[in-house]
């Protein structure tokens, strides 16, 4: 993905600058690989020190959409079927994905085989200007960034915060297991919600849709196994 190890070749990463990267079935990659994500998703670039054309970087500035199954037969939280991995074998491919990795991404959800292929939401065109509506919103409010590139003390500042959400916010600073960067992302997270319902000031209700973003990837063993 990085590119260049069989000659002057630009990886993935450098030809997502700026778009989208889509890595299904992500864990049939290899831990190795997968780790290689991490750099660019911070600083939106890739780094090859060893090669001295690379040491200023390349862009690689990308919206990183991942999905997975959560064993290696497909099955483990289907109600209809049964997995038939041993735990061992649903353990080690769930670490395919490290700990760190998974800290960078924002939002993460379990996705359900729907009951019914009729879709009745919104359209992908509606979709798409509602999204160029907020984009636009955010740049207007905060001197032409968007929401993911704001630091904490920006944030607090080009938002306006209802006074429960502001408390709610402090209380997820004190969450044990939440890292700085995920008490970031929530944050960022919930303005870009509010943005896309065109909301000024940034509520509980807000706040909370974003930390819920946060659940344990890892699916729960089956008690049985
Ligand atoms: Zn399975």
């Amino acid at each position: 993905m990085v590119g260049w190890q069989n000659g002057m070749r630009i990886g993935e990463l450098c030809l997502a600058h700026r778009g989208v990267l889509v890595l299904d079935e992500c864990l049939e990659f290899s831990r190795q690989s997968l780790e290689t994500l991490r750099v660019p998703l911070e600083s939106g670039r890739v780094e090859v020190p060893q090669k001295k054309e690379w040491d200023m970087g390349q862009p690689a500035c990308f919206t990183l959409i991942a999905a997975s199954n959560s064993c290696p037969c497909g099955v483990l939280g289907d109600d209809f079927k049964k997995c038939n991995c041993r735990i061992s074998e649903i353990h080690s491919y769930q670490k395919r994905m490290s700990e760190a990795l998974l800290d960078r991404f924002e939002m993460r959800t379990h996705v359900f085989q729907e009951a019914s292929s009729v879709y009745s939401g919104r359209s992908s065109i509606e979709v798409r200007e509602n999204i160029h509506r907020a984009r636009e919103r955010m740049r207007s409010r905060q001197n032409g960034k968007l929401n993911h590139s704001l630091s904490l003390e920006e944030l607090m500042q080009a938002s306006w915060w209802s006074k429960e959400a502001k408390s709610l916010f402090a209380s997820y600073k004190n969450e044990k297991k939440l890292g700085f960067r995920a008490f970031l992302a929530i944050g960022r997270l919930a303005r870009t919600i509010a943005d896309l319902e065109d909301k000024k000031i940034l509520s509980e209700t807000h706040l909370s849709e974003a930390a819920h973003y946060r659940i344990p990837w890892r699916w729960p063993m089956q008690k049985e196994q």
